[in-house]
């Protein structure tokens, strides 16, 4: 029987169009469903975050020792390290997540009766309890016999990284720049400021894994490409990007009100309830503040009013 039997078979021939439309419906359902995976672990935001941090920790600790052996012994001692210096971090973490909810009550009155001296004692220990709970695990390793001292650099370098993909960080700096408020960003730190960390993670392990992936292959590297790279990359497209885009886009569909429209108005803005000298027109017809808008689209895409959505009827652009 001839090899290329399959090409001759005139009947085969037949159904290649239907089997290959079939293959790629195949294909582009399997894609689709791993898509939904990655997005779904993307939002498990501490998950995320701990995977890739322990991931880029361990390729740190092995580049830095320089040891020309990818051994297992050698990655076991890194595992530890990196699991450690996680642990470590988080106190930090949790003490500035602490800190922004101090802040974030006291901006609310009615809530500044529950700070008390007893809750700010409360807080005081739970950051101990936090730092005994790290230093204890030290000690138990130390027993057996692993040593937990990381080099400056070492230290730097995952810290920097932990600040850049750490929950707490990304959500706290956009608000810091918020204070800030810089004209270049045009209201849109939410984005801009996750971005620019999220694209420093994925330098930083675009950098680190490409020297493994030249020096000494192994599949531990590749699987580091596919959460310190691939999977950020696509964090960084899906969620901000093209969200920067959308967000960009509706706001620029909003017209700016002329003086009669906002003469004939007469109301206050239903966002800030202060009266309006300036305005914008949504689709729906109604009148707000500019930053007033661009503070709501943060939160929703529905109109503060109306709750129209502001995608309906903007047929050009797509999430
Ligand atoms: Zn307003
Ligand atoms: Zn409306």
């Amino acid at each position: 029987m001839s090899t290329s039997f399959l090409f001759q078979d005139e009947e085969f021939l037949g159904w290649w169009p239907f089997l290959r439309e079939f293959i790629l419906a195949l294909g582009s359902e399997i894609m689709e469903e791993i898509h939904c995976v990655e997005q779904f672990f993307i939002k498990i935001k501490s998950l995320y975050a701990f995977v890739s941090q322990v991931c880029f920790f361990v390729l740190v600790d092995l580049l830095l020792e320089e040891n020309e052996n990818f051994d297992n012994e050698k990655g076991d001692k890194s595992v530890v390290m990196a699991l450690t210096s996680v642990l470590f971090y988080s106190v930090f973490g949790y003490f500035v997540s602490r800190i922004k909810d101090v802040f974030h009550r006291q901006r609310f009155q009615l809530f500044r009766s529950f700070l008390t001296i007893e809750h700010l004692v409360t807080w005081i220990f739970k950051v101990i309890l936090e730092w005994v709970k790290a230093i204890v695990i030290v000690l138990c390793l130390r027993e057996q016999g692993l040593n937990y001292q990381p080099s400056l650099l070492y230290s730097i370098l995952t810290f920097l990284y932990y600040l850049c993909s750490e929950k707490i960080f990304v959500e706290t700096l956009p608000d810091l720049f918020e204070m800030l408020s810089i004209e270049k960003f045009e209201n849109l730190e939410h984005l801009y400021v996750p971005m620019a960390m999220n694209f420093f993670t994925v330098l930083a392990g675009t950098v680190v894994s490409t020297y493994f992936l030249l020096v000494q292959y192994s599949n531990f590297v590749l699987l580091s490409v596919y959460f310190l790279v691939y999977i950020r990359l696509k964090d960084i497209y899906y969620n901000y990007w093209k969200l920067l885009i959308v967000e960009r886009e509706i706001f620029r569909s909003f017209r700016i009100a002329t003086k009669e429209e906002i003469d004939s108005w007469n109301d206050i803005c239903a966002v800030c309830l202060t009266a309006m000298s300036r305005a914008r027109i949504t689709p729906c017809n109604h009148l707000f503040h500019s930053h007033c808008l661009k503070r709501c689209l943060k939160s929703s895409l529905l109109c503060p009013l109306c709750k129209t959505h502001f995608l309906d009827g903007n047929s050009e652009i797509k999430l």
